[in-house]
């Protein structure tokens, strides 16, 4: 694979970052990757590894003769990294973030933007429970997908470029309309990991179980809201209050769905159950046909490093 761009700026050098510049450098894909993280400790770590050819103080530095900038912060830290950054775009530059909320972002970032850049928005469905500079691999987002929000007036070549970057990273690129993404999001990642949250939570709660027996005799499905509600705090509080609307919409269905089986428990309904888990294992079926998850008895994550969309 060619490169596709001179000079790559990451701003946020965690996880989804530090995955990229990975994954740009197994393809060589950019002339250049230039990063930079907001603590200092970060940046030491970041030029430590090796992560990017050059390791800068500021974000307003990283992006100086960037065509391409990529934000990768929580998705509350956008609006001020893009004002940050603004008077500092070259002429033609394109802007894509990987924020997992999409319409706040776009009205977080899109009005400090300089006429002179094309902004396309971007969310890779990849991610596992990890963060910082030291947590990224190279295959996190093959076969993966990463869905881009051009607007009505971006240049054609802009996205066809950007969607090269995706492909060669090794993702699937489709794209999508920004608040469909919140919706489709809010169903597939944030309120599944509210759910695993609340999980975690109750049986933190019930004291007397977790300091004993819940470790020792964990089973798949508590290991599974375990992994995952050990996500990162930051992004995920940016995450529900970003997207508040669709999160609070299918929170409601899915009370409504628990109170149901609820219902059905007490009153002894077993076809009713039986008929609903019969529903869902086909969803289950329909992910692994799609090749977006493994049948193997550890869920795929031993050789898969926990992937996960988020
Ligand atoms: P991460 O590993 O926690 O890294 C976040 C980076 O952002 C760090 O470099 C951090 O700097 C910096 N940062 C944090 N707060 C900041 C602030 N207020 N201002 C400026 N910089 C700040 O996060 P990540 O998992 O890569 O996530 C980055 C983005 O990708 C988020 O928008 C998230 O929604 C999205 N995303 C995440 C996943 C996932 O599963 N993790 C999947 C898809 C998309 P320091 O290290 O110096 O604190």
């Amino acid at each position: 694979m060619s490169q596709i761009y001179n000079r790559v700026a990451l701003i946020g050098l965690g996880l989804i970052a530090g995955s990229m510049a990975h994954a740009m450098r197994r393809a060589d894909l950019a002339g250049e990757i230039v990063g930079t993280a907001r603590s200092e400790e970060s940046r030491e770590i970041a030029r430590r590894i090796g992560l990017c050819d050059r390791v800068t103080d500021t974000a307003a530095k990283a992006v100086q003769g960037a065509d391409l900038v990529v934000l990768c912060v929580p998705v509350g830290a956008m609006g001020a990294v893009a004002r940050e950054i603004a008077p500092h775009l070259a002429p033609g530059a394109t802007i894509t973030d990987v924020g997992s909320v999409k319409r706040a972002v776009v009205e977080a970032v899109a009005p400090h933007l300089p006429d002179h850049v094309e902004f396309i928005p971007g969310h890779p469905l990849a991610g596992t429970e990890h963060s910082g500079p030291e947590s990224g691999f190279a295959e996190l987002f093959d076969n993966r997908f990463c869905l881009l929000m051009p607007g009505e007036d971006t240049s054609p070549e802009a996205v066809a470029k950007l969607r090269g970057l995706w492909e060669g990273l090794g993702a699937n690129v489709e794209e999508m309309d920004v608040d469909h993404h919140d919706l489709v999001l809010a169903v597939t990642s944030h309120v599944p990991h509210l759910i695993a949250y609340t999980m975690v939570g109750v049986a933190d709660d019930l004291r007397r179980v977790t300091d004993s027996e819940v470790i020792k005799y964990s089973a798949a499905g508590f290991r599974d809201f375990t992994r995952i509600a050990a996500s990162d705090p930051t992004m995920w509080r940016d995450v529900f209050l970003n997207n508040k609307e669709a999160t609070l919409e299918i929170l409601g269905r899915f009370t409504e769905e628990l109170f149901a089986l609820q219902r059905a428990i007490r009153t002894g309904h077993g076809e009713e159950l039986f008929d609903y888990f019969t529903r869902t294992r086909a969803i289950r079926r329909g992910i692994i046909e799609a090749g977006q998850d493994t049948d193997a008895p550890d869920f795929g994550r031993g050789k898969d490093h926990g992937k996960a969309a988020s």
